[in-house]
């Protein structure tokens, strides 16, 4: 059987951001919509996990996200599902404090609430500690050069090397640069794109101050991103199929077929809405699809290591959320604090690095031990789990080449992360490019 033109039903593949974002913004648009998932839950990349520890389930999510003011189109989508901000984020001034011992702190820096941005981080810079006068006045010409450039370079260098040649010292690398490229392209420094970097600090330092600020989710992340975008998809008829993967995509005379281990059903549109790692058995006989498939197939990939530990009930750290300097850990966020997971910390580890080298033991046991030295009087924790992302996101390297969302077979298109070109690996490009192939297909 093959549908008629004028009965468009959209298929979309993968349940993460992106297919969630155009199964929402298509289902708006008055179209007929299903969703196939290949795991038992929505939210991809984005998820929250049961995990048993003595007998007892826990929910944690796959790792521990951060979101920004600037996230326009994530915060508008989350609106129109009925998700109240106010209720599931954590709403901070960016802030960057960086602990080692616990005796006193390597760097902090925070933004100030009274002026406009960029101003709010200039000032912040201005009085942050831990850097010599010099440094902090480097970095604040760095910041006045760059919004006079409007973030952008004539062309992409490593990021490293674009700071250096702009007189950021090793420990501004360090302490300011690094932490922000790791949080923000999970990449490291030494090959992260200068363009994809400034374009995130362009969206976050331009207009409106809130821009600026962290988004913490104060909610498990699929109660807060994909239950109630799937609700409502639902509510407004769209079909949302779990436990069913797409095993073969075929280009039909007037449309397409999708196999899976229930049978083939034909669509007049797809949306492909996978991971790039999980692309190649979608596209890899599509001709059409060659040059999208050797851009993915080039990419690198780069891990995310979140290690939750479970202390004493009563255990509290000074903030919600704490960078940690010559150490393996990054970020440690109290979780009790942040969403009612009294006594559990998440520490993250993001991108490739020494710690790959240790078994998920040992590498709780090192951090549990950078923990200690950090926070003082911490107990000991009562169990850990190490959540290994090994393909959390792809590298965000220099010119690096990316498909677009309108792919060269008619009435085909490419949603994700990795399509949003403006940006890394993210939520809110994921977001983006869900919106962007459900207007490419209404215009078709
Ligand atoms: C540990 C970790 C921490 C992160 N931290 C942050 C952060 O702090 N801030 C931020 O903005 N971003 C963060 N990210 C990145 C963010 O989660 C991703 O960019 C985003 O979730 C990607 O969404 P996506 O829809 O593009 O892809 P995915 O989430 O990968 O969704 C693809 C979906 O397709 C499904 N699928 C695959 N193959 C098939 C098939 N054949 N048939 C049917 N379904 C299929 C998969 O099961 C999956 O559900 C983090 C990611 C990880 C892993």
């Amino acid at each position: 059987m093959i549908v008629s033109l004028a009965n468009k039903h959209v298929a979309i593949i993968g349940g993460g951001c992106a297919g969630l974002s155009a199964a929402a913004a298509l289902v708006d648009k008055g179209f007929q919509v299903t969703i196939f998932e290949s795991s038992p839950q929505l939210g991809g990349r984005a998820r929250t996990v049961a995990v048993e520890n003595n007998n007892l389930m826990q929910l944690l999510d796959n790792g521990q996200h951060i979101l920004l003011g600037a996230y326009r189109e994530t915060l508008a989508l989350l609106r129109k599902a009925g998700v109240d901000e106010t209720q599931v984020f954590l709403r901070l001034p960016l802030q960057i404090n960086m602990q080692f011992t616990s005796e006193k702190s390597a760097f902090s820096l925070k933004s100030v609430d009274f002026l406009p941005a960029p101003l709010n981080m200039l000032f912040g810079l201005l009085c942050c500690r831990g850097l010599s006068f010099s440094e902090r006045m480097s970095a604040i010409k760095l910041m006045l050069h760059l919004k006079k450039m409007h973030y952008q370079v004539a062309s992409d260098t490593p990021l490293a090397e674009f700071l250096m040649q702009h007189r950021q010292s090793a420990k501004l690398l360090k302490m300011l640069w690094e932490p922000l490229c790791l949080a923000a392209l999970n990449t490291p420094i030494e090959i992260a794109s200068t363009s994809i970097f400034l374009n995130i600090l362009r969206d976050t330092f331009m207009g409106n101050k809130r821009n600026s600020n962290f988004l913490l989710p104060r909610l498990d992340l699929s109660r807060m991103i994909s239950q109630p975008i799937a609700q409502y998809i639902q509510a407004k008829g769209g079909e949302i199929k779990l436990n069913t993967r797409i095993n073969k995509l075929k280009i039909e005379v007037n449309g397409f077929s999708l196999e899976t281990k229930e049978g083939t059903s034909y669509f007049s549109d797809v949306v492909i809405a996978v991971s790039p790692a999980r692309i190649d058995k979608l596209i890899g006989d599509i001709p059409t699809l060659q040059h999208a498939l050797q851009q993915t197939q080039a990419f690198v990939y780069q891990p995310i290591y979140t290690i939750y530990f479970q202390y004493p009930a009563d255990t509290k750290l000074p903030s919600v959320m704490t960078g940690l300097t010559n150490a393996l850990g990054q970020w440690v966020f109290d979780r009790g604090q942040l969403c009612g997971q009294i006594g559990l910390v998440a520490v993250i580890v993001s991108a490739k690095g020494k710690h790959q080298q240790l078994s998920q033991d040992e590498l709780a046991l090192t951090i549990a031990e950078e923990l200690n030295l950090a926070f003082s009087d911490l107990p000991k924790p009562l169990w850990y789990k190490v959540i290994a992302e090994k393909r959390a996101t792809f590298s965000c390297e220099v010119n690096l080449a990316r498909p677009t969302n309108r792919t060269a077979q008619p009435r085909l298109f490419l949603a994700g992360d990795y399509t949003y070109a403006d940006y890394s690996a993210t939520i809110e490009g994921a977001i983006r490019s869900g919106i962007k192939c459900a207007e490419l297909i209404a215009n078709t």
